[in-house]
């Protein structure tokens, strides 16, 4: 027991001045000086474990080797073989960049930022998404066609970083090392060499503005988006180790292919056959059909990497169906549990569903539309019901597909 002029060997207050007097072996402390080094302890624990944790991410990160990435992709994305490799090693190489300091007169290693080339709805932003969740970095998808460059009406390109920096909850640090994935960069093409290209010359305009961010430089950030005002406070963002990904459909850019691949071939025979198929000419693309199709050579120069990905078949439809990690199939089936009902599909359902997919022309991304279409019903009605087990026959998807909106669309 303290005695009545015992004092705190912390702050020196004696016991009359506080609540509490801690004996310990050979002094004593106050309780609000415990309190104060039990928030001490706190602070240093959380800032200690954030530091373990941002090495261990560090660490993960690169110690993913290739084709531990493509692996990944692979849990997720349905065939894409070819671009899955080539972004597994820009990534792969990308991080290395992250974590090599170069000494005075060293080599420099360049950023290597990709393009990716394939129609619509392939998985280009899918394979994007799915790398950046798994190097855990901050992530954010641009759509090309709302850029307009300074001055007119439409998103500075800076906006996009805006986008990054809100996706890294406005850490800077880690948003100077995320990942930006540039949609339909096809659209910003230069008309002319071009006929389907329907925008004017201002695409010209948004692919200069866009090589300031690509080149690695010092941005100015209005950290909410938006237009730059005077009166607004602006974050720097260093750009030089965000990895740039941009996706397009170069819709029509076959032909470009065709004619330089058929100019080059003459003479060759088998290489010409392989070349009229339509289907399988992206694999042949070069950074000169690129241009050809209206980028300017300094931006397309900023993107060593260029991929293509294969238009998608009837069976990898049916394989996106039920095949990924989180597939379609799948996360109906766990909506289903999650009201205590097993759902099953008829194997003749699938086919349906893949079918109509083709028919009506809506690729992997209509998937989902024709099953919702065949089960809203169900999902409206059994939760409200004892049953346990729920199997979609044939009869049933074909009558609740034929009640849908879908069927309305018009098939060019
Ligand atoms: P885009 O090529 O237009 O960027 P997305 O990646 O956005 O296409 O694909 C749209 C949707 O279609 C995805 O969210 C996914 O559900 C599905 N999808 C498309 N391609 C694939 C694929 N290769 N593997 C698995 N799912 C795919």
């Amino acid at each position: 027991m303290a005695k009545k002029d015992t004092t705190c060997s912390f702050c020196g207050a004696s016991r009359n001045d506080v609540n509490m007097l801690i004996a310990g072996v050979s002094g004593h402390i106050c309780d609000s000086c415990a309190v104060q080094a039990n928030t001490i302890i706190q602070q240093e624990f959380n800032h200690t474990v954030k530091a373990k944790d941002s090495i261990a991410k560090s660490k993960k990160i690169s110690l993913l080797k290739p084709i531990e990435i493509k692996n990944h992709l692979d849990e997720y994305v349905i065939g894409q073989d070819t671009a899955k490799k080539v972004l597994s090693v820009a990534v792969y190489n990308h991080f290395k960049r992250l974590s090599y300091a170069p000494k005075v007169d060293d080599i420099e290693i360049d950023k290597s930022n990709v393009i990716l080339v394939g129609r619509t709805g392939t998985g280009k932003t899918l394979l994007a998404k799915t790398i950046a969740k798994l190097l855990n970095v901050p992530f954010c998808i641009a759509d090309a066609t709302v850029l307009t460059q300074a001055g007119y009406v439409g998103e500075d390109v800076e906006s996009i970083l805006s986008r990054l920096l809100q996706a890294a909850d406005f850490d800077v640090e880690q948003a100077e090392k995320g990942i930006v994935f540039i949609d339909e960069i096809d659209k910003i093409a230069r008309k002319g060499d071009n006929p389907s290209i329907t925008r004017d010359v201002s695409g010209e305009g948004v692919q200069q503005a866009l090589l300031k961010l690509l080149e690695g430089s010092i941005v100015s950030v209005p950290p909410q988006g938006g237009r730059k005002h005077p009166e607004q406070k602006l974050i720097q963002i260093d750009t030089k180790n965000i990895l740039f990904i941009c996706g397009g459909a170069f819709d029509g850019i076959e032909r470009v292919i065709a004619n330089r691949v058929n100019r080059q071939t003459i003479g060759f025979s088998h290489v010409q056959e392989t070349a009229i198929e339509e289907d399988s000419l992206l694999k042949y693309i070069t950074p000169s059909d690129v241009k050809d199709y209206g980028l300017i050579p300094e931006l397309i120069g900023r993107f060593p990497v260029l991929s293509h990905l294969d238009p998608l078949k009837r069976e990898d439809l049916k394989r996106i169906l039920t095949e990924p990690k989180n597939a379609l199939i799948k996360q109906f089936v766990r909506l289903f549990e999650l009201d205590g009902i097993k759902l099953t599909l008829d194997k003749e359902v699938l086919d349906f569903i893949v079918d109509k997919a083709v028919e009506f022309k809506l690729g992997a991304r209509g998937l989902r539309s024709i099953c919702e279409a065949i089960l809203t019903e169900a999902m409206f009605e059994l939760p409200n019901s004892d049953l346990k087990n729920f199997n979609v026959e044939m009869t049933y998807a074909a009558s609740q597909f034929s009640k849908s909106k879908i069927t309305q669309l018009k098939v060019a």
